[in-house]
């Protein structure tokens, strides 16, 4: 732990709050295959557009009680969830990484491990639109920041896909059940 960690643990804390308000966007509208830049945020019971004030992460679920101000109908405990964790997730990267830029990295790495955690729960899908260009950005990433190891990014890569990849050969149910595809 550093003292730049410390510093920067109440910012980053916040941003992450703001970044999980985000991926529980992201978690409904990508295995749905809409948009997640438009419309804004709606009551996924009424479709009522959710005011500003009305979506500061978490504070604003429980001030309303968990329940839509227009429509009363009942928001998932899960959004402050996704939020809180969000939030913990990078004040802890934040305190053992401190000022570093690799902490942008870790950040972003954590951003999608919880988005396709819960995705994953709920359609048994990890989206290829969300792994693909995640993996590639974080391989550049990482190998931006130490170009001289380039290579353990690419092995670790490699290793850890590859071994999930047979995994999925290997487990036929996989196959069957259409929850690993080929790319298409
Ligand atoms: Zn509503």
């Amino acid at each position: 732990m550093t003292d730049m960690g410390l510093f920067l643990a109440v910012p980053t804390a916040l941003v992450g709050l703001v970044v999980g308000s985000f991926l529980n966007v992201v978690i409904y509208r990508v295995p749905r295959r809409e948009s997640i830049a438009w419309p804004a945020s709606q009551c996924p019971a009424c479709g009522h557009p959710i005011r500003w004030y009305d979506n500061v992460p978490v504070v604003s679920w429980a001030a309303l009680g968990g329940k839509c101000r227009d429509c009363g109908g009942r928001i998932s405990l899960r959004y402050p969830l996704v939020e809180s964790l969000t939030g913990a997730s990078f004040l802890i990267a934040a305190l053992v990484i401190g000022t570093e830029p690799r902490l942008l990295v870790t950040a972003a790495f954590i951003a999608v491990l919880i988005a396709i955690t819960f995705i994953d729960i709920d359609h048994r899908i990890i989206p290829d639109r969300i792994v693909l260009p995640a993996t590639l950005i974080g391989l550049a990433a990482s190998i931006a920041l130490q170009p001289a190891r380039w290579w353990v990014f690419i092995a670790a890569a490699l290793g850890a896909g590859g071994f999930l990849f047979m995994l999925g050969l290997i487990w036929a149910g996989a196959w069957a059940s259409g929850t690993s595809r080929w790319p298409s």
